[in-house]
């Protein structure tokens, strides 16, 4: 067999490409995975060491896709022989009339996942270094944790090609060519493959925009604040912190999380969940600071034991799509293109069931769970190209 012909090409090394081409080696498919950029990196939307991963969620269907997570990222864990997840819980604050908290913890409920529901009095015993403003509620998800991203990346690429899969990285995808098969073409070479996935990230849009297919995504800088400790440890996942959620606090219009101090010792992680436009490759020249300034009105009104200016600040990319939702898809003119796109700044948890989905679809499979709510149709009136 040539060595330029593949069952299957994943445009995209990042989690959610990386993830879709260890499915596709362990289906014993000859896949090449091409990444742009030489490994590791962090121009796109996957570095970084850490992650949250919970099962708190406002739709069923996000919270029903997490328990298969757990189970695919337990098996990553044992077959790489590394950790990957802490279990740390992870507190959701949000006001009582404020319908994204309650979809949030009625989804809990009704799924039966491990919870709390905290009072104000249990919330100040236990947390004393968090402030809880009047008339909010909080809740734990006990199944919530931190995800090793950085460490996650690496394990599933070395699984991957431990199956025999191929990785080509600083090499970048500058066409390709619908049909069967679909011809690719880099910037040093030339393959062919039945099918192909699409997971570029950031660069969704301009890759699909060579198709014909203009999707509706929004790329956002997002500025990954570090926060220092006025007494290191105090909200130290060694002494046990969890993650939290801020449910659109404060009056901000989108949600703040963060993560307990861990990867940088005395800082702890606190970003907001939306950004300012920008062009993937131009990431670097977008300078707003509106939500550093977002984040140190938070930091100082509801935790007291941080020093309300960002000690560190990173950067990383979302892109998103009008409702949030993720597109797992086939192509509307090519069904052996198909596209994960869209994880907008929550896919790195659901990782391992995005890649499986994926998978089956370049597999011509049924997909494992319903994908209606991922389906390219659905913005349909946003479209511009002929679907
Ligand atoms: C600050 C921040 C915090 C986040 N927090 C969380 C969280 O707590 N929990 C959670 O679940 N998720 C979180 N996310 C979201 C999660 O990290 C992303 O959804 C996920 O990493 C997206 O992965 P991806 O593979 O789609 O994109 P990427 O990682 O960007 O991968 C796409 C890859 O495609 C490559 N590529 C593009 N075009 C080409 C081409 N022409 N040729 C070759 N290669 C190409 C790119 O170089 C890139 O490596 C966060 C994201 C950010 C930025």
């Amino acid at each position: 067999m040539d060595a330029n012909n593949f069952d299957c090409i994943v445009l995209g090394a990042g989690i959610q490409g990386s993830y879709t081409a260890y499915h596709l080696a362990k289906n014993k498919k000859k896949t090449l995975l091409v990444e742009q950029f030489v490994l590791p990196h962090s121009r796109g939307s996957s570095h970084g060491h850490t992650r949250i991963i919970r099962k708190a969620y406002q739709q069923d269907y996000y919270t029903r896709m997490m328990s298969e997570c757990y189970q695919l990222w337990a098996q990553l864990e044992k077959e790489a022989n590394v950790e990957i997840y802490r279990n740390t819980g992870m507190l959701v604050v949000g006001k009582e009339d404020c319908s994204a908290f309650r979809s949030l913890r009625g989804t809990l409920l009704r799924n039966n996942i491990p919870m709390e529901v905290l009072s104000p009095e249990q919330f100040a015993s236990r947390f004393p270094s968090v402030r809880l403003p009047p008339g909010e509620s909080a809740v734990i998800d006990k199944t919530a944790g931190v995800l090793h991203a950085d460490r996650a990346l690496k394990a599933i690429q070395d699984l991957f090609r431990g199956l025999g899969g191929v990785i080509h990285d600083g090499e970048k995808v500058v066409d390709f060519t619908p049909g069967s098969p679909i011809t690719m073409t880099t910037n040093s070479g030339m393959y062919h493959a039945q099918s192909l996935v699409i997971t570029a990230g950031p660069w969704a849009k301009s890759v699909l925009a060579r198709t014909g297919l203009q999707l509706p995504l929004q790329v956002l800088r997002i500025n990954v604040c570090y926060w220092k400790e006025r007494i290191p440890g105090t909200y130290g996942i060694g002494r046990h912190f969890p993650c939290f959620i801020g449910v659109k606090q404060h009056g901000a219009k989108h949600d703040i999380y963060g993560l307990p101090s861990n990867e940088y010792p005395g800082l702890m992680k606190i970003c907001y969940h939306s950004g300012s436009e920008t062009e993937p490759d131009e990431r670097d020249r977008q300078t707003s600071q509106e939500d550093i300034a977002i984040l140190s009105s938070f930091v100082s009104k509801s935790f007291p034991g941080l020093d309300p200016t960002p000690a560190v600040v990173e950067q990383c990319m979302y892109t998103v799509t009008p409702d949030s939702d993720f597109i797992l898809d086939q192509h509307p003119s090519h069904s052996n293109i198909i596209i994960g796109a869209g994880f907008s700044g929550h896919g790195f948890k659901l990782a391992p069931v995005v890649g499986k989905i994926l998978c089956e679809l370049a597999l011509g499979k049924t997909p494992s769970f319903d994908l209606s709510p991922f389906r390219i149709t659905r913005f349909q009136p946003l479209l511009k190209s002929a679907l």
